[in-house]
């Protein structure tokens, strides 16, 4: 099936960039977009992404290029005026500049449960259009994740990819791979596709443009120490407590703990915040709570708790900041917790 692209820039390229935490499989509906572009539309497509380590929490950027097949596309640089940008996550506004290169003709699609007005004001949107659409609660009625809500929704944002193209191709790839899962993966698509309305903003001074900036690191691969050195362990750059998750987050109810540190044991980033203190008369290391900077919202603690002291919670119905154990309170007798570490980072005076 064949189509028009209906406006292109100045190189004839049609171009979408998203913008995720890793986690949230941004990148895994880039390669479906590229994909379809290709083999389903008989355009020139590309996709690559733009992430550092691969944990779930850091800051993804997935781009997508379509030209006519009487074009090429021999350029793999970021996309920094995109037509359509789809932000998986509305906390990463304020972040990362993930409003540049916006203005009237882009729209801008974003997984949110909250109004228009609202959400441009939070986002300093410039102009454009802002399709809002709450991907989370579909994703959770319909039994799939929020990355087929989005592709639905980025998809009918473009006004030439077709829902029944959306659907083959996510039959033919992810379908494939996991098949029990392709009723709700379709149904989660179909719904995005369905569910969206746009509103329209003018450049009414409110907010200026942003332009479109490369993020410089100060260490690269010319000058980066042999091996790599991470200097926020247990962290990630842009991490705070509230943009890494997926939308449960664990809820700790220090009531039910018995503090057998399983959690602690398990968790891969070291969010539990366990110090010297008693427990059922005898001295103990008793937990604390969770410092949420660095919780990803993988949820095994709570699959591993004896005694239901985690629980899934949905994030959006708790105050995270207001439970966030931070462990630079937690001083305890020799035992000194850096502020932006995990809590086995310590200095300790058998560790000097
Ligand atoms: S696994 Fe559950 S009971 Fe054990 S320390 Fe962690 S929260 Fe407490
Ligand atoms: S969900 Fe639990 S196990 Fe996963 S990162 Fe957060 S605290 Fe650790």
């Amino acid at each position: 099936m064949s189509v028009n692209l209906p406006i292109t820039n100045e190189h004839g390229f049609y171009e979408i960039r998203l913008e995720s935490i890793g986690g949230l499989g941004a990148n895994l509906i880039g390669k479906i977009l590229g994909e379809l572009g290709a083999l389903y539309l008989e355009l020139n497509s590309s996709n690559f992404a733009s992430y550092g380590s691969e944990k779930k929490g850091t800051p993804v950027k997935s781009f997508i290029r379509y030209c006519d097949t009487d074009k090429e596309i021999r350029i793999n640089s970021p996309i920094e005026k995109p037509h359509v940008i789809g932000i998986f996550h509305e906390n990463l506004a304020g972040k990362i500049p993930v409003m540049a290169g916006v203005d009237e003709n882009t729209v801008v699609v974003v997984n949110t449960n909250d109004e228009p007005d609202a959400v441009r004001d939070r986002l300093k949107m410039h102009a454009g259009t802002l399709i809002c659409i709450d991907a989370l609660k579909i994703a959770l009625e319909e039994r799939t994740r929020i990355n087929m809500v989005l592709l639905g929704a980025i998809g009918k944002a473009t006004g030439f990819i077709t829902l029944d193209s959306l659907e083959q191709v996510v039959r033919d790839t992810v379908g494939k791979k996991y098949p029990a899962a392709l009723e709700g993966n379709l149904a989660g698509v179909r719904r995005g596709y369905e569910d969206i309305i746009g509103t329209e903003y003018k450049d009414d001074g409110k907010y200026p443009y942003q332009e479109y900036k490369e993020v410089k690191r100060d260490w690269g691969y010319a000058n980066a120490p042999i091996g790599g050195v991470n200097t926020i362990p247990g962290s990630t750059i842009t991490n705070d407590v509230s943009a890494s998750r997926q939308g449960y987050v664990p809820i700790f109810h220090e009531e039910k703990c018995i503090h057998c540190g399983l959690c602690d044991t398990t968790c891969p980033d070291m969010v539990f915040q366990f110090v010297q203190g008693e427990y059922r008369g005898k001295p103990s290391m008793v937990n604390k709570g969770l410092d949420y900077h660095h919780c990803k919202g993988c949820l095994r603690c709570v699959e591993v708790c004896p005694t239901a002291a985690l629980t899934a919670e949905l994030e959006r119905d708790y105050d995270i900041g207001k439970l966030h154990v931070r462990n630079k309170d937690l001083i305890v007798d020799s035992l000194e917790f850096e502020d932006t570490g995990a809590n086995s980072i310590v200095n300790t005076e058998s560790g000097n």
